[in-house]
């Protein structure tokens, strides 16, 4: 139903919701949010609840840090959880924020993906629709409540309990979604020991971006009521699979999905798929940095772990970094497989949007498929096929976002700029650090 501040009003007095948290997302895809009671509600629904912009990491200095919250209506809802002690209710709003002078700030990703999806809407499409395969492992609680390094089990790939003991934790995280409006379309054991996946229905960009941020939350709380630690790190455990986060995308128009092509032409996708296609693998090294954010995101995306490692696609084989699913007609889609789930989702998905509407302007035209499996390809046989490699560290994805203006133009110059400061800060943190492998390798060799 359409939200309004009267029904919302409404809805906090007849449930008797306590505390209104007002939330929004750093640059670096942290949910941040300021909680006040629900005594508060007018303010925060007339967009006058301020906060200290100067706290929140890579938002704007000290002098100009009042900045204020502007709730979007129809993100309101009601924690299923019992939040206190005295089981009183919490209701969230997902906000844009602005500054002092009530000009929507440019440091905000949300802001930038809106920007970026109404420049689809200026070239006439009416919808980017996303839908994610987030994973994620689960870790032991010990007895203080302190996550451990200890699998919650040792189940595979679509495992039955009693191997899968995540199931139960998995059901109740799929009911809690479904009660806050999500529709869950899968939900199962991934390859790895105490991984898992949940997948919901596609949306429009923005309302899919602000999903993965709630869903996290219901994962991570959902996990720690059963006595688990939920991680969305990509590779927490070395030499088993890690965790991505695909981002299955079409662009909808009035006649609807703009990527479903004409049976003759090829693979079935329309020209706007391929231009699309063409503009994602053209941007892809720029979009690493923004997609796999964390130096331990490129111990992802290694050979032999079912994540991509090369700049390719195709429509049969899983390796590429962008793969076409058999669906056609309506469901027709592309999948990107490089994300992991510590991207910002908001920046990421305007990054992907506008790469791939740089791809329709500039009538790129996709390389040809790599329909052989690319791990078993040599360099020369890579080389001969025109795949490029991905960038293996944070610091050459970083480099590559510097050089590439269209990527940069998507997420802002603001952005952009503390991003990379403080990403190439993290790098240097740690090169800085000497590994158990270094010593391993090296301390008896030398
Ligand atoms: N866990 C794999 C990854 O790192 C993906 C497995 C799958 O195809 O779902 O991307
Ligand atoms: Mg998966
Ligand atoms: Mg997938």
């Amino acid at each position: 139903e359409m939200m309004t501040k009267e029904s919302i009003k409404k809805r906090v007095v007849d449930e008797q919701v306590e505390f209104i948290r007002v939330t929004f997302t750093d640059v670096f895809g942290t949910i941040k949010n300021v909680e006040v009671p629900a005594s508060q509600l007018d303010r925060v629904l007339n967009n006058d609840l301020m906060f200290d912009g100067s706290s929140i990491e890579g938002f704007v200095r000290i002098n100009e840090s009042d900045m204020y919250l502007y709730p979007d209506l129809s993100t309101f809802m009601i924690f299923p959880w019992a939040t206190d002690e005295h089981g009183g209710k919490v209701a969230r709003l997902i906000a844009d924020v602005y500054n002092a002078d009530r000009t929507p700030f440019e440091g905000d990703p949300r802001i930038a993906l809106k920007e970026a999806v109404k420049k689809a809407e200026d070239r006439g499409f009416t919808e980017f629709n996303v839908g994610t395969e987030p994973e994620f492992f689960l870790f032991k609680l010990d007895e203080q409540g302190k996550p451990t390094m200890e699998l919650n089990d040792h189940g595979s790939y679509f495992d039955l309990a009693p191997l899968d003991r995540g199931e139960d934790v998995r059901r109740e995280i799929v009911l809690t979604l479904e009660k806050m409006g999500f529709e869950v379309e899968a939900a199962h054991h991934e390859v790895a020991a105490g991984q898992h996946e949940v997948d919901f229905k596609y949306a429009d960009a923005l309302d899919a971006a602000d999903k993965i941020q709630t869903f996290k939350l219901v994962v991570k709380t959902i996990a720690r009521k059963n006595g688990y630690y939920a991680t969305f790190m990509p590779k927490p455990v070395a030499g088993i699979n890690g965790s991505g986060m695909h981002v299955n995308m079409s662009l909808f128009d009035q006649t609807g999905n703009a990527f479903a092509g004409d049976e003759k032409n090829q693979m079935a996708l329309s020209d706007t798929a391929l231009h699309f296609l063409g503009g994602l693998l053209k941007h892809a090294p720029a979009i690493t940095a923004i997609a796999n954010p964390t130096v331990n995101s490129y111990k992802r995306l290694t050979p032999g772990f079912e994540a991509p490692v090369y700049v390719a696609w195709s429509t049969s084989n899983r390796s590429p970094m962008v793969r076409v699913p058999v669906a056609r007609g309506l469901a027709t889609r592309l999948e990107l497989r490089t994300v992991d789930p510590t991207t910002n989702p908001y920046t990421c998905l305007a990054a992907i949007l506008s790469a791939g509407l740089d791809g329709m302007d500039q009538g790129l035209e996709p390389s040809a498929s790599v329909d052989k499996n690319i791990y078993l390809m040599d360099e020369n046989e890579r080389k001969k096929a025109g795949i490029r490699d991905l960038p293996d560290t944070l610091l050459d994805a970083l480099e590559e976002l510097e050089q590439d203006p269209v990527i940069i133009d998507a997420i802002g110059t603001h952005i952009t700029d503390k991003f990379i400061e403080a990403k190439k800060i993290e790098y240097t943190s740690y090169r800085q650090y000497v590994s158990k492998w270094e010593v391993d390798n090296y301390f008896m060799n030398y």
